[in-house]
C-alpha cells in the first residue's frame, strides 16, 4: 500500500470497529476504539484507533486529531497504571515502506518495564487469549480506578 491508496473497508480494523470480528477491547468512546494487539511487542501491548476512516496519518480529518489523540493520551495513562508501566513506547506506521501492515490508521502504546526489551514490530508470537483477558481486565481496572 502506497500512502496515498483509497482506504480499504475490508481491513481487519474495519471489521472489528463494525463488530464483525473479536477483540479484546480497553476503551471506547465517540471517537476511538482501543483494543489489545493480538502479536503483542510486550504483555498489554494497545492499539488505539480512530472510528472515522483513514488509511494513515496523511487523509485522517483534521479536526478529528483533537478528539482522538486525547483517546490515545486517556488509553495510554491506563496503560501505564494498568500494567505498572514505567515507560510506554508509542509508535505509529504509514505506508508499506512505512511498516505499516493493517491500512486504517492506529498508534500502538506499549508498556515498557525498565530493561526489558520488546519484540520487534511484526516479529512477535501471537498472544494467549487467556493472557488478553487478564491485560485487558487491568487496564479496564485502571480506567475505573479514575
Ligand atoms: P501496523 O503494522 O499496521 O502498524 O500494526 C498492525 C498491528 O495489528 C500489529 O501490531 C499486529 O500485531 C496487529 N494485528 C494484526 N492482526 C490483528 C488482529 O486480527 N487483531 C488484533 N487485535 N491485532 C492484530
Amino acid at each position: 500500500m502506497t500512502l496515498h491508496d483509497p482506504y480499504d473497508t475490508s481491513n481487519i480494523f474495519a471489521r472489528i470497529l463494525r463488530g464483525e470480528l473479536p477483540c479484546h477491547k480497553v476503551y471506547e468512546n465517540d471517537h476511538a476504539l482501543a483494543f489489545l494487539d493480538l502479536f503483542p511487542q510486550t504483555p498489554g501491548h494497545t492499539l488505539v484507533i480512530p472510528k472515522a476512516e483513514a488509511t494513515n496519518i496523511l487523509d485522517f480529518p483534521p479536526d478529528l486529531f483533537g478528539p482522538y489523540m486525547s483517546a490515545v493520551q486517556t488509553v495510554a495513562r491506563a496503560v501505564h497504571v494498568g500494567l505498572g508501566a514505567d515507560g510506554l513506547s508509542i509508535l505509529q506506521f504509514n505506508g508499506t515502506a512505512g511498516g505499516q501492515t493493517v491500512f486504517h490508521l492506529h498508534f500502538h502504546i506499549i508498556p515498557r518495564h525498565a530493561g526489558v526489551a520488546m519484540h520487534g514490530h511484526g516479529n512477535a508470537p501471537m498472544a494467549v487469549e487467556a493472557d488478553l483477558k487478564q491485560q485487558a481486565a487491568l487496564i479496564v481496572a485502571a480506567f475505573q480506578s479514575g
